[in-house]
């Protein structure tokens, strides 16, 4: 078994910076609190909390409007945190990185704007078998305007994408693929850069749906060759309802607006309205200025600690747990994938999710259970719900030690 986390000289463990997140010094029922459901949504450290409080109390205003000292002040930060963005995904021009209010809106945004236009009956969509619903509905919606078609490649029963199969799914008719970099519900990491080669091969522009894949590695989306990628600023440490779309600025050039409003305009007159370029196409009113801000403060923070530091962590954290969960009698592992992130869906025979969610927390340990906005994930495998342990860079073998302590009480308790 790998260590923890690898520790130099000079630098505290990973999950030393627990001490940086307020919530957690918070006792859970009389016990400390292991918090496993970062997968949901992270906890927050107080350099974000704080970002987001300064803006208010010291300098905020509305952007790219006002003349006066602290719009400019706001409008510098703001963009400032773009800027962070870009760097974080080391995409080639900031001006490719749109605010919106997570991945739901992204994915959203895309499939109106860019692949609706373009859709014809009997077109096709292709996507993988263990999407979270924000990366299946939003493509039956407008398949169901268009006459199009969804085609899904199905999960293998550990839970992998079978990179031959998407390959033969990539048909003439294909118009789009839209591929989880991580499964929220499997933890499973797909190999995207093959799917994302194999999709241009075939001249199918590609969606990554980062939502899982931002907090837990680092990622480059010129190295992997897709067109868009989106991720939720709330899961990476920063607030909630902020997120961000990377998109290839030629296609982004040539999308049309997904809302229309203030800020996205150049000239507007009753006959007409001439579009902003982007990225303030995409931006249409007022947008999550403190929240923008304080996601760009949440993106130097793990950049601070280091994404791949950050990542080996949870990696070992996962082989910990994996290996203590194996040897609970009767608990089953739903994804057992070679490559997977901090995630573990589980199941116990004779003891539904939400029993064991409910115990759980009254041993002070938060994890979901669920069907995890991923259905089709579960009748894939046959079981109504899952409990979902997830790691963040403020976990440690203890949180582990005290999930299957839990757990063993779950079992005393239902015989
Ligand atoms: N995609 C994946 C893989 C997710 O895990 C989630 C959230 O759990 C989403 C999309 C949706 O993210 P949000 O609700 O922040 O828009």
């Amino acid at each position: 078994m790998s260590t923890v986390e690898p520790v130099t000289e000079h630098q505290a463990p990973v999950s030393a910076h627990r001490e940086d997140f307020p919530i957690l010094a918070r006792p859970m029922n009389g016990r400390p609190l292991a918090f496993l459901d970062s997968a949901a949504s992270a906890q927050k450290p107080a350099c974000v909390i704080d970002a987001e409080a300064r803006c208010y109390r010291e300098y905020y205003a509305n952007i790219h409007r006002g003349v006066y000292q602290l719009s400019q002040r706001s409008t510098d930060a703001y963009e400032g945190a773009r800027k962070r963005v870009a760097e974080l995904l080391n995409a080639p021009d900031h001006r490719e990185v749109a605010f919106v209010r997570g991945t739901t809106e992204a994915i959203n945004l895309v499939a109106h704007s860019f692949v609706r236009p373009q859709l014809q009956p009997g077109d096709e969509i292709l996507i993988t078998g263990m999407e979270h619903h924000s990366n299946i509905v939003p493509w039956q919606l407008i398949c169901e305007e268009t006459g199009a078609k969804l085609v899904v490649s199905p999960v293998t029963d550990t839970g992998e994408v079978d990179l031959e199969d998407f390959r033969g799914r990539l048909g003439p008719r294909t118009r789009f693929a839209s591929i989880a970099h991580v499964s929220n519900a499997l933890g499973t990491i797909n190999p995207v850069a093959e799917m994302i080669a194999a999709a241009r091969e075939a001249d199918v522009p590609t969606l990554v749906d980062g939502a899982q894949g931002v907090p837990h590695m680092a990622v480059d989306v010129q190295a992997l060759g897709c067109d868009f990628y989106c991720f939720s600023g709330h899961k990476l440490y920063g607030p909630s309802g902020v997120g961000a779309l990377w998109g290839r600025f030629e296609l982004l050039r040539g999308m049309r607006p997904y809302q229309g409003g203030g800020e996205m305009i150049r000239y507007v007159t009753f006959e007409k309205s001439d579009f902003a370029p982007p990225p303030q196409r995409f931006e249409a009113g007022t947008p999550n200025i403190a929240g923008a801000i304080a996601l760009g403060e949440a993106v130097d923070y793990v950049r601070g600690i280091g994404l791949e530091r950050i990542g080996a962590h949870e990696q070992a954290l996962l082989a910990y747990a994996t290996e203590r969960l194996e040897a609970i009698e009767g608990l089953r592992i739903i994804g057992n994938a070679t490559h997977k992130a901090g995630v573990i869906s589980f199941v116990l025979d004779g003891v539904h999710p939400h029993d064991i969610g409910t115990i759980l927390d009254q041993e002070g340990v938060a994890v979901r259970a669920g069907h995890h906005c991923a259905q089709p994930v579960m009748d894939r495998f046959g079981v109504p719900a899952t409990v979902r342990a997830s790691f963040g860079l403020y976990n440690s073998r203890e949180d582990v030690d005290a999930l299957v302590n839990a757990l063993h009480r779950v079992k005393e308790f239902f015989g």
